[in-house]
């Protein structure tokens, strides 16, 4: 077995940006055990002082959009120039196929051999929201590891964008040219999130339709509320084969970093996001409590048959099992 680390040592070899360390660290931060827990606080608490200076980049598209390849086109662009970047991944699959898809190293494998480039695959088993919580605690361990941009991938399609959104600077979509919004799977909301609209694989005989593509979702994105930042979501085309509009991208990004930066809008959101966070926290932390109660789970299936008999209100069923939880808590 290995030899536990402590709490220095785990901080130290994080701050020294030691790969190995930052990898059991976030292994720490996964464990269900309790004691891993706390010394997982404890690891983060220290490490907080050094978190929050990397650029937080949430990508998101349908499987086969070509988040991957881009991904891989797009870090490689990045550590060219010297940048450290570490991709996380928040994969919905993983909850329920107990492995990751998103994550999996051998879809960016010239990014994961580059020394700069740190990539992690979405922890297996434990719900969305666990994840999400965990992913959050992952970005903050990465940038106390000197990583300076940090990439969370999801696909396109359902709640984890909502997520994603809530923990990053900018919201990048990819999209394909030459299929509705509908067809590609894409929520009206999450084109709503979007700072900047890619519509990839601009190439091989491709440009035309995407430059068309791309006046579409210009007019489509005019038609919502301006988001306050003072930043109007931009469309680009791209190619993750031929490089093209990759350097944009970036520049792009960075722009709405500075624009955002100057108004105050930069700072206010993460503050926002903290909050939302702890929130969050609080929520899944009450409800797991009151899953795992054991009079709670004593009381449940009988509760639940008086339910589906139609013999009990649902609401009513649902506060006397509060007040179980509550009185079993304060006794
Ligand atoms: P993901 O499921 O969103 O991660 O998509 P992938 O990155 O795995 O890409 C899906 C397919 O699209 C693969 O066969 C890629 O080779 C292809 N692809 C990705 N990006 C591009 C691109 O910019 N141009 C072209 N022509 N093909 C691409």
């Amino acid at each position: 077995m290995r030899k536990r680390l402590s709490k220095d040592e785990y901080v130290a070899g994080v701050l020294e940006g030691n790969r190995m360390i930052l990898s059991r660290a976030i292994t720490l931060i996964e464990s269900q055990l309790d004691t891993d827990k706390a010394l997982a606080r404890e690891v983060l608490e220290t490490l907080l002082p050094h978190t929050g200076n990397s650029v937080r980049l949430g990508i998101t598209g349908v499987p086969g959009v070509g988040k991957s390849t881009f991904i891989e086109t797009f870090g490689k662009h990045l550590t060219t120039q010297g940048k450290k970047i570490a991709v996380l991944a928040i994969d919905p699959s993983s909850q329920i196929s107990k492995g990751s898809i998103l994550g999996d190293k051998t879809r960016m494998e010239e990014l994961s051999r580059d020394p700069l480039a740190y990539i992690r695959p979405s922890p297996a088993g434990i719900s969305l929201g666990g994840v999400t919580h965990k992913t959050r605690e992952t970005m903050l361990l990465c940038e106390a590891a000197g990583f300076e941009v940090i990439i969370i991938e999801t696909v396109g399609v359902g709640q984890s964008e909502t997520f994603v959104h809530g923990m990053v600077d900018f919201f990048l979509l990819l999209m394909l040219a030459g299929a509705g919004d509908e067809l590609q799977g894409i929520k009206k909301g999450i084109m709503e999130m979007a700072d900047l609209v890619a519509i990839t694989k601009a190439d091989s005989g491709n440009e035309l339709q995407a430059r068309q593509a791309k006046v579409s979702y210009e007019n489509a994105l005019h038609l919502f509320p301006a988001s306050g930042s003072g930043w109007y979501p931009k469309v680009l085309t791209c190619s993750a084969m031929t490089q093209m509009g990759i350097d944009d991208i970036w520049k792009t990004i960075l722009s709405h970093r500075e624009l955002l930066q100057q108004n105050g809008y930069f700072f206010n959101n993460r503050k926002q996001q903290n909050l939302a966070w702890m929130h969050d926290f609080i929520k899944q932390t009450l409800e797991e409590r009151f899953y795992q109660n054991p009079q709670i789970q004593q009381e449940l299936s009988s509760v639940e048959s008086a339910v589906t008999e139609g013999q009990k209100l649902p609401i009513k069923a649902a506060l006397e099992l509060l007040r179980l939880f509550e009185k079993s808590i304060y006794s």
